[in-house]
């Protein structure tokens, strides 16, 4: 009988992988398929149609084209928001508002910038801008994190409150 210690690396299996892995099954972190879009949706839920990509959810579309995998969320039924607007109005703070007041956890998988002028360490607003780049007050071609500067050179204004 061997006597050989057992160990993971045997049946070709590495810790490192194993416990992400663990961790991703009682949290629900660690898993690409719980990757949500900074349109607010989830991101495989983005059509990808040659001249115009958008990305459905329930009963409604929204019309972001350039999906960006921006949180990694535990419970993805909370994530199906229209954006009526930018910040709390935006469909990402809905999501999110929802998603973490059931105790839900989630973490960012990008480096949290401007994406204009990729300012960090500064307030940043979360906003929907249409094919212009302008912002819009409802769903659009773009979205993205923007410093007080950059929402207002794409026309769009600091509300906080
Ligand atoms: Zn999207
Ligand atoms: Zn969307
Ligand atoms: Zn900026």
């Amino acid at each position: 009988m061997s006597r050989q210690e057992v160990k993971l690396s045997d049946i070709g299996v590495s810790e490192e992988v194993m416990e992400k892995y663990m961790v991703s099954l009682e949290t629900g972190v660690g898993d690409s398929s719980r990757h949500v879009c900074i349109c607010g949706h989830l991101l495989n839920r983005h059509v990808n149609a040659e001249a115009n990509p958008y990305c459905s959810f329930g009963k409604s579309l929204c019309l972001c084209s350039e999906p960006i995998a921006v949180i990694e969320a535990e419970d993805l039924r909370f994530f199906g928001y229209s954006t009526t607007g930018l910040g709390k109005k935006h469909a990402l703070s809905k999501g999110l508002f929802a998603h973490n007041r059931r105790g839900k956890s989630a973490r960012w998988l990008i480096e949290r910038e401007c994406f204009k002028c990729n300012q960090t360490g500064v307030p940043l607003l979360i906003a929907s801008l249409g094919r212009q780049r302008r912002v819009t007050q409802s769903s659009g071609q773009f979205n993205a994190l923007l410093c007080s500067n950059c929402l207002y050179e794409c026309g769009g204004s600091w509300e906080i409150d």
